[in-house]
């Protein structure tokens, strides 16, 4: 018997053994558990039904080229082939499809920036993320493009839901998978095994988002989070494409995903009438056509000052791993870096310096 934070816990009643418990199933957790099940490692997901989780409120947005400024998104052209083999391999697995291409078209301000983008769109960096540098107003008139636009490559959405839903199923199925809040209080660590309640584990590996800010863990790390909200609208005929200027307008499931909108201050889960203000503002000076909003949610991303990702091992315990910070990008980050971590894991390759958890310590 071994007397650890107030529990007593007789070793033998350890029912179960895993090699990894992971905390969470929103983008991180659920790229993570398939990574770590195709390299043969047995898992256990505690996911809570009830909780908050940023993944469930996502656009999707697949996008390389972001921004005002229009740059490449950071690691494009390591993580757009990466995120297009790991989404299809998962379609495959899981026999259901949430990975879907479409061309983001992105109407320029000025002929200045047309012109910029002939000369960038045959860069090496830019190029595979390029379909067409257009230089009229498009025929049919869905968004004010007077100088054109540019038509991106690469680009796409995941249908978070149905992918999460998936994963989710396939979890329950191979009793991979505990559908309730882990409670950190009745997490031990006991002659070199993490444990909790009558399970028995190498590494935790939380995966909680924003909820990781409630716990003692990790408090080196300066999460920066960030609220956002995003609408649903209706558009007759349904648009045949994504459109992005200062919002996305995204179709998907016969209506219209349109967001979104950063806050740092309001981080409560709650929609706003400023959040769809602010974005109905957006969406008015790109969109001509006649719209309705049929929904509105609100969610909160788990960013980092640096805005990059955060893997690795806790700074006072070997067993407690983290896989959080994925900010704006969660769609186009965690495939890659679910594969880092889990290489990490399993043969003890490196976390690269910029995503190491390490760098807060
Ligand atoms: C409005 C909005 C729009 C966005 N649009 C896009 C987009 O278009 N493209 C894009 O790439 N990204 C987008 N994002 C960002 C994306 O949602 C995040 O990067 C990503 O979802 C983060 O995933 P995560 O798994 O780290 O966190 P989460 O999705 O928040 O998952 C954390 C999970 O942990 C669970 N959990 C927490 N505590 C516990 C506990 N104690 N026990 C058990 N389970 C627990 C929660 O219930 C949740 O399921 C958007 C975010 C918002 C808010």
């Amino acid at each position: 018997m071994i007397q650890s934070r107030g529990f007593n816990i007789n070793t033998q009643n350890l029912k179960q053994e895993y090699d990894y418990i992971i905390v969470g199933q929103g983008l991180a957790g659920s790229c993570l558990a398939l990574e770590l099940r195709e390299k043969d490692k047995t898992v256990m997901v505690f996911n809570d039904p009830t909780g908050n989780s940023s993944s469930r409120v996502a656009g999707g947005l697949i996008n390389p080229i972001t921004g005002r400024k229009m740059v490449l998104t950071w690691r494009a052209n390591q993580l757009f082939p990466f995120l297009k083999y790991f989404y299809r391999n998962a379609e495959k697995k899981l026999g259901i499809m949430f990975f879907h291409e479409t061309p983001i078209y992105r109407p320029f301000i000025s002929v200045k920036e047309q012109n910029e983008w002939y000369g960038k769109s045959v860069e090496a960096n830019f190029k595979p993320f390029v379909k067409e540098v257009v230089t009229k107003s498009e025929k049919e008139q869905v968004v004010a493009d007077p100088f054109g636009g540019l038509l991106l490559n690469g680009s796409g959405y995941l249908d978070t839901i149905t992918f999460l839903e998936a994963v989710n199923n396939w979890l329950k199925t191979s009793d991979m998978l505990v559908n309730e809040k882990f409670d950190f209080d009745s997490l031990n660590f006991i002659n070199g095994a993490a444990v909790y309640k009558n399970i028995k584990t190498n590494k935790v590996v939380f995966c909680n988002g924003v909820e990781i800010t409630r716990t003692n863990y990790f408090e080196e790390v300066k999460f920066r989070p960030v609220k956002g909200e995003v609408l649903k609208i209706s558009i007759n005929p349904a648009l045949n494409k994504v459109y992005n200027r200062g919002v996305f307008i995204m179709p998907r499931d016969g209506n219209h995903t349109v967001g979104s909108n950063y806050n740092h201050k309001d981080l409560s889960w709650e929609k706003t009438e400023n959040g769809r203000e602010e974005i109905e503002t957006k969406l008015q000076s790109l969109l001509l056509k006649e719209y309705k909003v049929v929904g509105h949610k609100a969610g909160v991303r788990p960013s980092v000052s640096d805005r990059r990702p955060v893997l690795g091992k806790s700074s006072s315990n070997e067993q407690i791993i983290i896989f959080n910070g994925l900010g704006t990008k969660g769609v186009s980050l965690a495939p890659f870096f679910a594969n880092q971590l889990a290489n990490n894991l399993v043969s003890g390759t490196e976390i690269e310096k910029e995503v190491n958890v390490n760098r807060f310590y």
